[in-house]
C-alpha cells in the first residue's frame, strides 16, 4: 500500500511568507492536469500487491484553485491507473474557496478530508500575510463543508507572527478550539529566504519575529490547550481527535512509500533487502509547471532520482520518527545504527529528554523544545 500525493501549483495570489512552489498564472491549469493524468500512465504500472492506494492527498498551491471538471478528470483517471482503496482522502483547500457547490463536488469524488489554511484569527494579520481571506470566513467554511458530509477536517494555524503577543495567541488558540474541528496543524512563522517577507524584514519593513522564549511559550500554550481540549499531540506539530490523525502524513513518518505526481512532487521507495539495512530511492519531478508539462507531453518523466544508503537512511528516520509521539521503532534498525543510537541518546535519557518504551525511542514533553537538538546529536556524520 502506499500514498499517492498530487502537487497543484496555483494560487489565485501569493501569501508574503511562502516559499512553497506555485504559480498565480492560472491559464495552465487544464494542461498540467492532462499532464498529470498522462503522468500516471508513463509511471511504471504499479503491481497488484504494491500498486494499491491507500491514502490520496491533494496538496499546492491550492488545489482547490482546479475546477470541478479538472477535479473529476484527476479522479477519473486516479482509478483507471491505480486500484483505488483509500480510506483517506484529501484535499488542501483555503476558507474562501468552499463554497456548497464545490464541497457537494468533493463529496460526490470521495474527498472524504480537507485541510484549511486559516494561519489566524486576526484579521489585520491575515491582511499582512496577504491571505485572502478573512477569519469569519473559516467558521462558514467549516459549516460548508459539515453540511456536505466531510466530517474530517484538518485546520492550519501559524504563530510567531512580528509583534504578537502571547495574549493574541491565546485568543487565536481559542477560535480554533470553538470550530471542533477533528485535527489542527500549528507552525511557528519562519522566515524563508526568497519570500517577500524576507525582503521586508532585510529592507526594515517589517518588525522582526517574536524571540525565542516567547515562541517556547506559545508552543507551550498550544500544547497545554490541545491536549486539555481532548487532541492528541501525535507530532511534533500536529495534534487530532482521537482516531483522527492524518493517515497519509503518518505513512511518510513510518517510511512507507509514497508516489508523488505533478510538478516539484516527490516520491519514496523503499528498496528490497534487509529490513534492518534499507536504503531506498527518493525521485523529485522538476519545479516548472512549464518544463515539466513539455516533458510529460514528450512521453519524458521530468524527474531526477537519488539513492539513499542505509546510514542516509537511519538519518532519515531520525529527523521524521523522533517527530512523532509513537517515536523511533529501534527494532526496524541494524544492529549497527540500533548501538549507535541508543549510545549517543544515552545522555538525553539521563536528562529526561528522551523515553524509551517497547523499543520505541521518543521525545518527552521537555525533550519537544529541544528536539534539532536531540535530532542532529543522534544523526550519523
Ligand atoms: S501559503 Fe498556500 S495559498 Fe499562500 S501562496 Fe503558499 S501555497 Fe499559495
Amino acid at each position: 500500500m502506499a500514498g499517492l500525493y498530487i502537487h497543484i501549483p496555483f494560487c489565485a495570489s501569493r501569501c508574503i511568507y511562502c516559499g512553497f512552489y506555485s504559480t498565480t498564472s492560472l491559464e495552465l491549469r487544464q494542461q498540467y492536469v492532462d499532464a498529470v493524468c498522462r503522468e500516471m500512465s508513463l509511471l511504471p504500472t504499479p503491481s497488484k500487491e504494491r500498486g494499491s492506494i491507500d491514502t490520496i492527498y491533494l496538496g499546492g498551491g491550492t488545489p482547490s484553485q482546479l475546477t470541478p471538471d479538472q477535479l473529476r478528470q484527476l479522479f477519473l483517471y486516479i482509478n483507471k491507473v491505480y486500484e483505488n482503496q483509500a480510506v483517506e482522502v484529501t484535499i488542501e483547500m483555503n476558507p474562501d474557496d468552499v463554497t456548497a457547490e464545490y464541497a457537494a463536488v468533493l463529496a460526490e469524488l470521495g474527498i472524504n478530508r480537507v485541510s484549511m489554511g486559516a494561519q489566524t484569527f486576526d484579521d489585520e494579520r491575515l491582511h499582512f500575510l496577504h491571505r485572502r481571506h478573512t477569519a469569519g470566513q473559516v467558521p462558514q467554511a467549516v459549516k460548508t463543508l459539515r453540511d456536505a458530509g466531510i466530517l474530517n477536517i484538518s485546520v492550519d494555524l501559524m504563530y510567531g507572527f512580528p509583534n504578537e503577543t502571547l495574549e493574541d495567541w491565546q485568543r487565536d488558540i481559542e477560535a480554533v478550539l470553538a470550530l471542533n474541528v477533528e485535527h489542527l496543524s500549528a507552525y511557528c512563522l519562519m522566515i524563508e529566504e526568497g519570500t517577500p517577507l524576507y525582503r521586508m524584514l532585510h529592507k526594515g519593513k517589517a518588525s522582526s519575529l517574536c524571540d525565542e522564549e516567547l515562541e517556547r511559550q506559545m508552543y507551550e500554550m498550544l500544547i497545554d490547550k490541545l491536549t486539555a481540549a481532548g487532541y492528541e499531540h501525535y507530532e511534533i506539530s500536529n495534534f487530532a481527535k482521537p482516531g483522527y490523525r492524518s493517515r497519509h502524513n503518518s505513512s511518510y513518518w513510518q517510511d512507507i512509500p509514497y508516489i508523488g505526481l505533478g510538478a516539484a512532487a516527490h516520491s519514496y521507495t523503499v528498496l528490497e533487502g534487509s529490513p534492518s539495512e534499507r536504503t531506498a530511492v527518493r525521485s523529485w519531478n522538476v519545479a516548472d509547471i512549464q518544463q515539466y508539462i513539455k516533458a510529460i507531453e514528450h512521453g519524458e518523466l521530468p524527474s531526477e532520482q537519488e539513492l539513499i544508503d542505509a546510514d542516509t537512511h537511519y538519518n532519515d528516520r531520525i529527523t521524521v520518527a523522533l517527530r512523532t509521539s509513537n517515536g523511533l521503532d529501534l527494532t526496524n534498525l541494524s544492529n549497527r545504527h540500533r548501538r549507535y543510537c541508543l549510545k549517543e541518546a544515552q545522555r538525553f535519557l539521563d536528562d529526561d529528554l528522551l523515553q524509551l518504551h517497547d523499543n520505541h525511542l521518543s521525545l518527552t514533553r521537555k525533550g519537544l523544545f529541544v528536539s534539532d537538538y536531540i535530532m542532529s546529536s543522534l544523526i550519523m556524520v
